[in-house]
């Protein structure tokens, strides 16, 4: 064992990966979750139930040997398939090669094949409900919550890895200014609300299975991932207020007019609407930046540091990666945590930035892109390209399928390849006609500059 104790809060995707991967490293782990054992009791109502799980999240489940092992609880999703009003759909593949697709992953199932797999792992203790009151940065010791009482726990190291709400983060805002801890958070004006297309006769699935279902309308959206039990968990993301918002749609008849005219196709599989409305919250969608995230020896990681929304569903792959980043900074310094923890931070905050910027960007994309011609032959264009050339990768792609590329490359590079397919795309008429080798070329210019 190695003489380093440390302390990770919140058994989330994110603790609970890194808890793993400390102890494999020989770290004496100690996890304090503020929930009780989601593997006893459902602890998890609220939460979106499923997530796109794309490279950067298996490349860390690979890191800890639980790649091979989630395979039966995942479903690939190829690409998007856009539904318009008229119930009429198109399948858009997330890329041109077979192997790259993302795939639906159920959230607690996630999290409980962790814990399951945390349970076999020397060195680690999970404690759950117990929740974490406050961080003492200067002595390295965090406070637990016990009934009445709170006691004190001492360590070498603490993560925060307790989400968008952290406690750890709230110690260190609490001396701003000594800090100097800047800190924004933004609230989109659309809010989410979960609802559910259940399973078809014997577990089928009443709508093609293997997408990433999309209802793009105007000024709000649905969006449609499967289940391994044949349902499907459908997000509605829709104004709080003004035209087309949550303010009008407030009585079982409103409810049912709105699907009516937004969502036919969908409404005719989804029995309990009305039900389900009532009784799933509605919430909001912000995005966290903050800095710095090292204080002493206390670091925020995943949602703690950098929370963003979800339209490119890699805020768990991102958190996950965290995770993969900080492993590889373990062996480049040799366990020299004086210089692993701040070289984490400066390394990793540009390419966070750039993921809540891009999925800022893809919410637009998703809600209004999607459904305009443009942006469409401008997809079709990029389909080709990857199709016939296996060395180029869309935006999309390079964010995705290249872990090996980080957030900052992917993001810059895949606006330079946007911009100008984009004026390609307006000055065709047809994208399976275009001179694609000339086009390439152009676009592979831009990654050499
Ligand atoms: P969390 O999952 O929030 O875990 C934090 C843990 O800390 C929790 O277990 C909590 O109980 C515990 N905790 C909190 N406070 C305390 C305390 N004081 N003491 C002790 N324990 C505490 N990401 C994707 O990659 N793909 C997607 O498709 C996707 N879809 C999403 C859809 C929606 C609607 C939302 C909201 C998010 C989505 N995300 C997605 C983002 C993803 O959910 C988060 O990025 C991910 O959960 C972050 O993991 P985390 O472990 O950092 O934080």
């Amino acid at each position: 064992m190695r003489k380093e104790r440390i302390g990770v809060i919140g058994a989330g995707l994110c603790g609970t990966l890194l808890g793993i991967r400390l102890s494999q490293l020989g770290y004496r782990v100690d996890i304090w979750e503020r929930r009780s054992d989601m593997r006893q009791s459902d602890v998890d109502a609220g939460r979106s139930i499923n997530l796109a799980l794309s490279s950067r999240g298996l490349s860390a489940l690979d890191m800890i040997g639980l790649h091979s092992q989630i395979l039966d609880d995942i479903i690939p999703m190829y690409g998007r398939r856009i539904h318009d009003v008229d119930g009429n759909t198109t399948l858009y593949k997330y890329s041109g090669r077979e192997d790259e697709y993302i795939n639906s992953v159920s959230r607690s199932g996630l999290n409980i094949e962790l814990l399951n797999y945390a349970d076999d792992i020397d060195g680690l203790n999970i404690h759950f409900s117990t929740q974490v009151d406050r961080v003492d940065l200067d002595n390295t010791s965090l406070y637990v919550r016990d009934g009445e009482d709170v006691f004190k726990h001492q360590y070498d190291i603490i993560f925060g890895a307790d989400g968008a709400g952290s406690a750890v983060r709230r110690s260190i805002q609490k001396r701003s200014n000594q800090l100097r801890f800047d800190f924004s958070q933004k609230y989109l004006d659309t809010g989410y609300k979960e609802l559910e297309i259940p399973a078809g006769e014997g577990g089928t699935w009443r709508i093609d299975r293997n997408a990433l279902h999309i209802w793009p309308r105007d000024g709000h959206m649905m969006i449609a991932l499967p289940n391994t039990d044949g349902s499907f968990t459908l997000t509605l993301f829709i104004r709080f207020e003004g035209e087309y918002s949550l303010e009008h749609i407030k009585d079982d008849e409103a409810v049912q007019a709105f699907f009516e005219q937004y969502y036919p196709d969908a409404l005719a599989h989804m029995p309990t609407l009305i039900r389900d409305w009532h009784d799933n919250p509605t919430s909001s969608l912000g995005m966290i930046k903050c800095h710095p995230w090292l204080v002493n020896h206390t670091l925020l990681i995943g949602d703690a540091a950098h929370a963003i929304v979800p339209f490119y569903g890699q805020g768990m792959n991102c958190a996950l990666e965290d995770c993969v980043v900080l492993d590889r900074l373990i062996a480049q310094h040799d366990h020299d945590w004086s210089t692993i923890l701040p070289q984490y931070q400066s390394i990793r905050k540009p390419h966070t930035d750039a993921i809540a910027d891009l999925a800022i960007d893809n919410f637009y994309e998703m809600r209004d892109a999607t459904a305009d011609p443009l942006f469409n032959k401008k997809r079709k264009l990029e389909l080709r390209l990857e199709t016939e050339y296996p060395d180029y990768y869309s935006k999309y792609g390079l964010v995705t399928f290249r872990p090996d590329l980080d957030y900052h490359q992917a993001m810059t590079l895949g606006r330079r390849q946007d911009d100008l397919l984009m004026d390609l795309a307006a000055s065709i008429d047809d994208p399976k006609a275009a001179n694609l080798s000339a086009i390439y070329d152009q676009v592979m210019a831009l990654g050499r500059q």
